[in-house]
């Protein structure tokens, strides 16, 4: 595991640009605000990668009417936070629970494992995972990740 100082507005970028044409097809547009300062932390790149795939795939799966997915990455002292919102339908209570469980989908051809592996990821950077969800609005996920400035 390669272990190094990353600017998450790097990642996301990446991430982005990788999923451009399926959103595209899926009539979704996706706006991202990472600011002008870079956001530092320390971590596997593309562990983290993996995460945020995840979690804009699973936006991007759940607006099946297009719209607009809204992604922010923002430092608030010493922590980092990556918010990614959507329009979709929203995750009812009773469901909330159960994400994130191994094999947990309610897609036809899902895995039910990808929010279990981003828990993971994201729990082995001594981050944390935030799910808001509310229906017919849409759902919000947030990851926060310690800042860790790299040393002069
Ligand atoms: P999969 O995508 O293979 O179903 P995940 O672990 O990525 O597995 O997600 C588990 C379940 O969580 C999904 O099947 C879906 O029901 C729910 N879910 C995750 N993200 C969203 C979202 N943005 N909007 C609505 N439901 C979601
Ligand atoms: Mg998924």
């Amino acid at each position: 595991y390669e272990l190094s100082h990353k600017d998450i507005r790097h990642i996301m970028n990446e991430t982005v640009t990788l999923l451009e044409a399926q959103a595209l097809l899926h009539n979704i547009e996706m706006e991202l605000n990472t600011g002008e300062e870079p956001l530092w932390i320390r971590g596997v790149e593309n562990q983290l990668k993996q995460v945020f795939i995840n979690v804009v795939k699973n936006a991007i799966e759940a607006m099946i009417d297009g719209g607009r997915i809204r992604i922010q990455c923002f430092r608030q002292g010493d922590q980092i936070t990556v918010r990614i919102e959507d329009c979709g339908p929203g995750i009812p209570d009773e469901q909330m629970a159960k994400i994130g469980q191994p094999f947990y989908t309610t897609k036809e051809k899902g895995t039910g494992l990808g929010l279990m592996v981003s828990y993971k990821i994201v729990d082995n950077h001594q981050g944390s995972i935030h799910v808001t969800s509310s229906l017919g609005e849409g759902t919000t996920f947030e990851i926060v990740l310690p800042y860790c400035e790299p040393a002069a």
